[in-house]
């Protein structure tokens, strides 16, 4: 009887109050529950933001403010899979293209998302549509490539001294960051296609500014046309981002599944990691 009382005590009892806060904190790192796979730090770009909309959608809809939309449904389903997620911005508010880098760099992230929307040079009423997704490269793909990365370039201050090729010349010696970068563009691309059904435009390659001195696997992602009558429509639509944040999320957890699986010495090759991930000619320039 006594012995129950007691233990009742206790376990209603309120934690010790001389448990100062940074032994709990060291008692959360210690490596006590090893079956736990570690947590995993997720840096998402909503593109532009305060003074700088992005591309306009037909009706008039902008760019930052549907990025910022799919990046908070992107976050939800991201730390349901035990990720830290963190955005360059919660809010429409200015930040400098090397900022967005330098944040994920800050927070050890282990990838760089920057989430944006297309647009047709002709404005409206273009036919183009469907998906791209893009890592960094010296050189762009094509010449469609090239007028993406100049108008996602655009929002750089005139007045930044950066030298944005030798930036990115330099973030390419990086050869293990570029491969995973690369492993991480097809994973997501390819979810993205299936779980979107938007056409598909491809992987490419292009000199983005916002992802020069990303120092780990980084991905820029177009999203879709605003400049399309009826893609630009859908993409303000909840259900349509909520499908895009959830293909997102999917691929990421694939290529996760697929790095822990290369890292496995018997482990055979994933068909969303080919045995030679694009090392492009442009960056061995
Ligand atoms: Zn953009």
């Amino acid at each position: 009887m006594t012995l129950a009382l007691a233990l009742a005590l206790l376990l209603a009892a309120p934690a010790a109050p001389d448990t100062p806060a940074s032994a709990k904190g060291s008692s959360a790192k210690s490596p006590a529950r090893p079956a736990v796979p570690p947590a995993f730090v997720v840096v998402l770009d909503p593109g532009h933001g305060g003074e700088k909309d992005g591309a306009l959608s037909v009706e008039g809809r902008r760019e930052k403010d549907i990025t910022l939309q799919i990046a908070r449904l992107l976050r939800k389903r991201l730390e349901k899979q035990g990720a830290r997620v963190v955005l360059t911005r919660a809010e429409d508010v200015t930040v400098d293209l090397p900022r967005r880098a330098a944040i994920a760099n800050d927070e050890e992230a282990d990838l760089f998302v920057s989430l944006h929307l297309n647009s047709m040079p002709g404005g409206p009423g273009s036919s183009a549509r469907g998906i791209e997704t893009y890592f960094l490269s010296a050189d762009a793909t094509d010449a469609s490539a090239s007028a993406v990365a100049a108008r996602e370039n655009a929002d750089r201050p005139r007045s930044d001294p950066t030298d944005t090729v030798g930036g990115i010349l330099e973030d390419l010696e990086d050869q293990a960051n570029l491969a995973e970068s690369s492993r991480l563009a097809q994973a997501i691309h390819g979810a993205l296609v299936r779980g979107t059904r938007a056409p598909d435009r491809g992987v490419k390659q292009a000199p983005f500014h916002v992802l020069a001195g990303a120092r780990m696997a980084a991905v820029l992602l177009e999203l879709g046309f605003v400049s399309h009558p009826v893609e630009g429509k859908d993409l303000a639509r909840p259900a349509r981002q909520d499908a895009i944040a959830s293909s997102i999320a999917a691929g990421i957890a694939a290529w996760r599944r697929a790095g822990i699986a290369d890292a496995s010495p018997a482990a055979p090759a994933s068909p969303a990691a080919p045995a030679s991930p694009a090392a492009p000619a442009a960056a061995m320039r």
